[in-house]
């Protein structure tokens, strides 16, 4: 695996894989690796003849100064893995390769943008937006992969991708969970270890929201105050976001329930934000 950490480098190494003809899977991360992210990888490379992944904890996307100072790295330990699991190239810039003084100019899908977990982290899609730019700039990829797990960053980066007219194909791919359910995310290793156990809830009540869409549930309302309540029984969640949307534009569903559409949870225990997601069978 070649390791490159510099925009130079970068440019240079996609011009020689473009006159190889060869395609390009994209996968960026912000690294402390674990199986999501890993399956994002392994997607891409049954899709495609090389795989570049990004390590990059982007601070504009980081509302909470403190969040971003927490944020776990692990790179020698993400090099390690991503050399046994036979990645190509690990691009890892660094915030001053990517962030010069004077940086000016935004992306930012706007009305996506700024509901849901926009609303409660301010910023934080334009952030994402802006940086994914750059990096589908930097790497041109034929395809790039994100997790259903961030659904509405995945809404809103192929909304963008469409908007702008980027010739790369967005791949979703399915939520990736532990044994006992919760999500893998690199937030989990700040949780404390009762708050560990308490996010065992959140995969609880989505599996009992299907529940009881399966035994005949239908109205929007009722789902979502169902699940609040199934919530707010563990005394460590302080519930941000609880909302059932329309897949593709992310508005609060409001007729009946159907199979497709997506449970939205971003639940906080103590510091940690922690994301959900499900969609409906
Ligand atoms: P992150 O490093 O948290 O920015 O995540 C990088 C990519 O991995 C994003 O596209 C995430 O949606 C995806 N991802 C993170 N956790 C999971 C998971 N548990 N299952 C599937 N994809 C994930």
């Amino acid at each position: 695996m070649q390791i490159i950490y510099d925009i130079k480098t970068i440019r240079h190494v996609i011009k020689q894989l473009k006159l190889e003809q060869v395609s390009i899977g994209f996968v960026p991360t912000m690294g402390a690796l674990h199986k999501g992210h890993l399956a994002l990888i392994k997607q891409a490379q049954k899709m495609c003849d090389i795989v570049i992944v990004s390590i990059f904890v982007n601070k504009k996307q980081f509302n909470d100064e403190q969040d971003y100072i927490n944020y776990p790295i692990e790179i020698e330990q993400d090099i390690k893995l991503l050399a046994k699991e036979k990645v190509s190239y690990l691009f890892c810039p660094t915030s001053e390769e990517i962030w010069p003084e004077g940086v000016k100019t935004i992306v930012e899908t706007t009305k996506l943008s700024d509901i849901l977990i926009g609303k409660v982290r301010p910023g934080h899609f334009r952030g994402v937006t802006t940086i994914v730019v750059k990096l589908f700039n930097l790497i041109e990829p034929n395809y790039a992969f994100f997790g259903e797990k961030d659904f509405q960053q995945l809404t809103i980066i192929k909304q963008m991708v469409e908007d702008l007219n980027f010739n790369i194909e967005i791949i979703g791919v399915p939520i990736i969970r532990e044994e006992d359910g919760v999500a893998y995310s690199s937030r989990n290793k700040l949780l404390k270890p009762n708050e560990r156990m308490a996010a065992k809830i959140l995969y609880q009540s989505l599996k009992a929201a299907q529940h009881e869409f399966t035994n005949g549930m239908r109205s929007v309302k009722e789902l979502q105050n169902f699940l609040k309540h199934f919530i707010e029984k563990e005394k460590l969640a302080k519930i941000e976001v609880i909302d059932i949307l329309e897949a593709k534009t992310l508005m609060t569903a409001k007729d009946c329930l159907k199979p497709g559409m997506v449970i939205l949870l971003f639940v906080r225990f103590g510091t940690v934000q922690l994301l959900d997601q499900y969609i409906l069978r």
